[in-house]
């Protein structure tokens, strides 16, 4: 059954529907607690009940796509800027760094290719949510027209190697490499960057673009060795057992009882292909998603190539984009689809008044309500609706779309295994054990997503050694010392493409992107003034971090009391929470802060840095 696609959330709400929502106000609250609490009895140690990718559970984190015999002689040279990491932060930064004729350069990244995330998720049904026309970057300069309007992940992947071979990327690429150690020489003012392929990399600069959701995680659960079926973790699919591939379906599952853990926005787009193709599918749910509709539609080549003759209209649609879902109500909604008609919570002010808060929080319920009517509407069995129903605020977990999902409880291959909040008891040898039942099962299949909340160093696998000796994981014991998110006090010549007091947005492109673009901005301004070393002043990073924590105070108010998630540390206050504060993102709107950013790079004095030249 394909569901019609249909709008159910909107920010209009008639003042009759908010009215009737107050009047409930305190018993959706009630349920809203009820659900939270249940998760964080079960679960209380936060970002601790996760399993990393180590020791014993290091072959989860193996390259399926790679050629294991690849070898190569080690690199010893001295370049101007080394980039780790070649997934979009990287590669965008490459790009810029290009259009700005710096061509010495290095990029370094585990995979066996670039692409970062559409590298390594190439789990059946892997697309993305973010309208394509928005998310792919530099479209326009690359005249391609997407597929759909939600980008496949294998056209994803293939559009990075395009980017690459555009923008002459692969030539400066060390692949299955992986970046064992950073030290800054202060004679030297460069950087020594050391490799697992032996590579000895003495940079004037370093960019880290090392991703925000690629350090995969598994659950907590005891047993995952004892399983004798096979196993692994959606970001690394292994179609050899399964069949098929991205774009092909999976032929070889017809005779086995797959299981697959995490119901978060992967599952979302995987539970359909393992419904197809399974001849037993178990969902494995601890809190259920909130669906909305995808309403999936091929591009219609004339309508792309009227709007594509207008110069600017991909920076434009990106910002039109950003300025609906963050409140700023554009006069037309470009978009115009699910997250479109979200109202995000106004995390632009300091404070919201009473009234103000209300409000939001009334257009909040309805939303729900709407994604809880859905269910009811489209999942026939009404015990699998119930269960399927999400009971917390519409940001307290990444938002899904998806029109095939909720109908795939409908197919009589399909359980929906519900553990009430409480997580799977334990695996076993033959399968999981869930409130006490055992499900015997041939393949589980972990969508239990990344590690997000853990030190920055630990996510990276190396902790960088900037000035005077001192290791990140020391210097920053209180938390990152930033301008801008990009450049680090005590750290000259480095600047990393990350979230911690970095912009944030749904379309992560839009922000990885734009920052990009400042990191190439800087680095070829020193390189043409010949500045040999660069770092942000303590003022000016204490200025920074006022302004981030100035906007940051509604999205912690928000997501306080939430359910747990990986937004707000897994439900448990942080052990170091100033270091914790002082790793926000910039939580107002993307478009403020990239305004903040462009009109610092307009002003060309590269204010709040000390500049060493080399004349001086
Ligand atoms: P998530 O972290 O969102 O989901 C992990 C899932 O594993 C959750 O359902 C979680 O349950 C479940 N889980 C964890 N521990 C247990 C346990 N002990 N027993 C049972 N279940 C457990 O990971 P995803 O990979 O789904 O998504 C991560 C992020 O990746 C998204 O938030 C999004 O930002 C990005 N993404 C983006 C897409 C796009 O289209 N742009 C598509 C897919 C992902 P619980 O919720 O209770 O913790």
């Amino acid at each position: 059954m394909k569901l019609k696609p249909r709008t159910l959330h909107t920010s209009t709400a008639s003042p009759d529907d908010l009215e009737a929502l107050a009047a409930r106000a305190n018993e959706l609250r009630a349920r809203y607690r009820r659900e939270r609490d249940k998760r964080l009895q079960a679960r209380p140690e936060g970002d601790g009940q996760f399993q990393e990718l180590r020791g014993p559970f290091a072959d989860f984190d193996r390259d399926p796509y790679a050629d294991p015999g690849f070898s190569r002689p080690p690199v010893v040279e001295e370049t101007d800027v080394a980039i780790v990491g070649a997934g979009f932060g990287g590669m965008m930064v490459a790009a810029h760094l290009h259009k700005s004729g710096v061509g010495k350069y290095r990029i370094i990244d585990k995979a066996g290719d670039l692409g970062g995330t559409w590298y390594w998720n190439r789990y059946p049904g892997c697309m993305c949510d973010v309208e394509s026309y928005c998310y792919l970057p530099l479209l326009e300069e690359m005249g391609y027209m997407p597929k759909h309007k939600y980008a496949h992940a294998s056209e994803i992947f293939e559009y990075c190697q395009m980017l690459g071979r555009r923008f002459e990327i692969y030539p400066r690429a060390l692949f299955q490499t992986e970046v064992t150690g950073l030290v800054w020489n202060e004679p030297s003012a460069r950087w020594l960057l050391t490799t697992s392929r032996n590579d000895r990399l003495s940079a004037r600069f370093v960019v880290i673009a090392g991703g925000v959701l690629h350090k995969a995680k598994l659950p907590g659960i005891p047993g995952i060795s004892d399983f004798r079926g096979h196993v692994f973790h959606t970001s690394r699919w292994d179609y050899a057992f399964t069949g098929g591939g991205p774009e092909l379906p999976m032929d070889k599952l017809h005779d086995k009882n797959v299981a697959i853990i995490g119901t978060g926005a992967t599952a979302v787009q995987v539970v359909p292909k393992l419904a197809a193709a399974a001849k037993h599918l178990y969902v494995v749910q601890r809190t259920p998603s909130a669906i909305g509709p995808r309403d999936q539609s091929a591009t219609d080549p004339a309508w792309f190539q009227q709007m594509a003759s207008k110069p600017g209209w991909h920076a434009e649609r990106g910002r039109n984009f950003i300025a609906k879902i963050t409140g700023k109500n554009p006069a037309i909604d470009m978009v115009a689809d699910g997250w479109t008609q979200l109202l995000c919570p106004d995390t632009r002010k300091f404070s919201l008044n009473r009234a103000e808060r209300k409000r939001l929080e009334l257009i909040d319920f309805r939303n729900m309500e709407n994604i809880r009517a859905r269910v009811d509407a489209v999942v026939t069995n009404a015990a699998t609706a119930e269960a399927l129903k999400p009971w917390y605020g519409q940001m307290c977990k990444r938002p899904c779309f998806h029109d095939e999902y909720l109908p795939a409880f409908n197919r009589d291959n399909v359980t929906l295994v519900d553990t009430d909040g409480l997580g799977v008891d334990r695996i076993t040898a033959r399968g999981i054990v869930v409130r006490g039942v055992e499900y015997p099962v041939d393949l589980i299949v972990f969508a239990s997503g990344f590690e997000v909340g853990t030190d920055y160093w630990r996510r990276l696998g190396f902790d960088p050694v900037g000035a005077g000796g001192v290791p990140m994981s020391k210097a920053w014991k209180h938390g990152p010392a930033t301008l801008h998110g990009t450049h680090v006090r005590g750290f000259p010549n480095l600047l990393l493409n990350t979230f911690m007091q970095g912009g944030q947005s749904v379309n992560f492109s839009f922000t990885i992107t734009e920052t990009a673009r400042h990191i190439a901005y800087t680095i070829s301004r020193c390189l043409a003034d010949d500045v040999v070393r660069v770092e942000p002043t303590r003022a000016a990073t204490l200025n920074w971090l006022r302004i981030v924590l100035s906007v940051a105070w509604n999205w912690v108010v928000y997501t306080a009391a939430c359910t747990p998630s990986y937004f707000n540390s897994e439900g448990r206050a942080p052990s170091n929470l100033i270091a914790a504060l002082r790793s926000f993102p910039y939580m107002g709107s993307a478009l403020d802060w990239a305004q903040i950013l462009e009109e610092w790079r307009s002003e060309g004095t590269l204010r709040g840095l000390e500049l060493t030249r080399r004349s001086s």
